[in-house]
């Protein structure tokens, strides 16, 4: 197939991250031939709202979610409102002007590209990720974070860790869209985790020097995750004995390594 083949097959789409609150990112998806867009986990309808008022002319066409936690879902009614926007959401949670009920395996077209959703319980029971198999995206919400994860507010560490090793059996150049910017504190624990690992120790120097010049830190890729985030790597012979340690206790495999980590990062 040619270069003009596939550019014709899929159109070209441009993703920034839209500040929110504190530290959220609100993914804009732009296609720019047809002028549509679309966000993922719209906390806040402003910093939406004002990207269109200053692009006239663009159409707000979908709403992913990825699950309910407020600052995922706080701008669905209004941006609905304002723009007709379609919105699709787990089936299994209560949100906000859905018009699309998700579930695992599910397939949905958005600005002409289809996406897989994939159910990833875990920080919430009903929560779902949107994988874009062709162009290698991830929009996983509050399951994966850069170096870290989501804490677990109503599943389990099985549950979670299920979840995080589908992810990882993602492609490696797959980009991992996640909605906070974390990635230096969870950087900060995972070199507490794992002082040995120096792709890790290169990731830290690299972020702190991102953060220091006001950059964002995302999106990055199951690749890096896998080889410098300690919640994909608790098969790891450092990680294991590190959580061992913490927890002065022995761990009998990959879910009790998991869940060490898990509540020692709570108290971090
Ligand atoms: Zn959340």
């Amino acid at each position: 197939m040619r270069l003009c083949d596939l550019i014709s097959d899929y159109p070209m789409i441009k993703i920034d991250a839209l500040p929110a609150f504190n530290d959220n990112y609100i993914w804009l998806l732009q296609e720019p031939t047809n002028r549509r867009c679309a966000v993922v986990d719209p906390g806040d309808a402003a910093p939406v709202l004002a990207w269109l008022d200053e692009n006239p002319g663009w159409q707000l066409s979908d709403i992913l979610i990825t699950h309910h936690h407020s600052d995922h879902v706080g701008g669905v009614e209004s941006l609905k409102a304002a723009t007709g926007a379609r919105v699709s959401g787990p089936a299994n949670e209560r949100i906000p002007a859905r018009d699309v009920a998700l579930n695992d395996g599910d397939q949905l077209e958005v600005l002409g590209l289809s996406f897989s959703v994939m159910a990833v319980p875990g920080h919430t029971i009903g929560h779902i990720a949107y994988v874009q198999p062709e162009q290698h995206w991830l929009f996983c919400g509050d399951t994966l974070f850069a170096a870290g994860c989501g804490r677990l507010f109503e599943g389990t560490p099985a549950q979670m860790y299920a979840s995080l090793s589908r992810f990882a059996e993602l492609p490696e150049q797959t980009h991992v869209y996640c909605t906070h910017e974390y990635t230096l504190s969870n950087l900060r624990f995972a070199v507490a985790v794992e002082p040995g690992n120096s792709r890790l120790q290169q990731r830290f120097e690299e972020v702190t020097q991102w953060r220091q010049e006001g950059c964002i830190s995302l999106p990055s890729t199951i690749g890096l995750e896998k080889s410098t985030n300690p919640f994909l790597r608790c098969e790891t012979p450092e990680v294991i004995a590190s959580a061992v340690r913490h927890c002065d206790t022995a761990l009998k495999d990959s879910v009790a390594v998991f869940a060490a980590l898990r509540s020692w990062k709570d108290t971090f």
